[in-house]
């Protein structure tokens, strides 16, 4: 497994170019997996990374890593974000890497073949927003864990 995110890591950094690890992002990273992990154990091992995205996004799910999921998050976006919008650091660090699982637990769904809302982009937003919000996952992303890891 190693050896595929070392591939995924020279595709990430010829895709966008990786950037240095920024430690106070990588701090708040961290605990956004710890919670995840909490809720969604199958996202044992999420991978973060640092690379220039274009303006404007924060975070990217990086494709096909469902299963070990890999995050890119853009220093320079964030800070900017963090300063134009107003809002912690924690906050635009955690909602960014929720959203971002969102996303790969909404092709761990396509993939086990469980009928997920059409708008993933929504379904991700939603999931991060519960999160965040109220600390817990959202009614319809409990109904889609329950079918795929049965009681
Ligand atoms: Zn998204």
């Amino acid at each position: 497994m190693e050896d595929q995110r070392d591939e995924e890591l020279e595709g990430i950094n010829e895709d966008y170019g990786l950037v240095p690890i920024d430690e106070e992002i990588l701090t708040w990273a961290k605990n956004a997996c710890r919670d995840i992990y909490d809720f969604l154990p199958m996202f044992f091992d999420i991978k973060i990374v640092m690379a220039k995205l274009e303006k404007g996004t924060l975070g990217k799910f990086r494709s096909e890593t469902e299963s070990s999921p890999i995050v890119i998050l853009c220093p320079k976006n964030i800070k900017k974000s963090v300063k134009e919008q107003r809002v912690s650091m924690e906050l635009a660090v955690l909602t960014t890497v929720y959203h971002e699982i969102g996303h790969a637990f909404y092709k761990l769904c396509i993939n086990s073949e469980v009928d997920v809302p059409a708008d993933e982009e929504d379904f991700a937003e939603e999931f991060a927003r519960s999160i965040w919000e109220s600390g817990c996952l959202s009614y319809e992303t409990t109904e889609l864990l329950s079918k795929i890891i049965p009681d």
